[in-house]
């Protein structure tokens, strides 16, 4: 079972769902005068998070999807490629990219320049975690579930070699899985 490989649970089941909530009550709030918003969930770590907030949002919006691949080992920062792009048309519309972590900031920091480029009017971040001792380019998300310390985590969509996802909470794994 999955849940044997967590050394300690960080933030749980109960307490992100009690910051979905919250979360979307203020992204109600701030986007009442919206038409149009667009919901752009980055694949695949984002997809639990999505679920649970979309509940609690209760305004028209739409919902869609990308997925993006950093390229290791090259020393440029922010090298990203788009390995699925979006459905809708970003021309001219408010986007609230949906992700669920920000750690050195480069893949925010990219897709943000990349969707202004295509003609988004306004981009803005709502994450599940933050690390912020962790930044390395100028970007912060919008809205937050939760600022961590410098530690690797998985569940919740967060994965270790593409397991862990699954776990309904945040955790951190057993030192000799590394
Ligand atoms: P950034 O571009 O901000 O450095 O990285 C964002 C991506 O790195 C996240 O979307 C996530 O996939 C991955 N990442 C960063 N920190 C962690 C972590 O603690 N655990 C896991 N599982 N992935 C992380």
């Amino acid at each position: 079972m999955i849940k044997d490989d967590i050394k300690k649970v960080l933030v749980s089941e109960k307490q992100i769902v009690e910051r979905c909530k919250q979360l979307g009550s203020e992204i109600n709030e701030d986007y009442r005068d919206t038409k149009d918003l667009l919901l752009v969930g980055i694949l695949k770590g984002s997809l639990p998070f999505m679920a649970e907030l979309i509940k609690y949002i209760e305004l028209d919006v739409e919902i869609d999807f990308m997925a993006a691949k950093s390229y290791q080992g090259t020393e440029s920062l922010g090298d990203i490629k788009i390995v699925k792009d979006l459905d809708t048309s970003v021309m001219g519309r408010d986007l609230l990219l949906v992700e669920d972590i920000v750690d050195t900031g480069i893949t925010i920091k990219e897709l943000k320049r990349l969707l202004y480029n295509k003609g988004a009017r306004d981009v803005k971040v709502v994450s599940l975690l933050d690390k912020p001792s962790r930044r390395q380019v100028d970007v912060e998300a919008d809205y937050i579930g939760f600022q961590i310390e410098n530690e690797f985590v998985v569940g919740f969509g967060l994965d270790y070699n593409q397991k862990y996802r699954n776990l309904p909470y945040i955790g951190v794994l057993k030192d000799e899985l590394y």
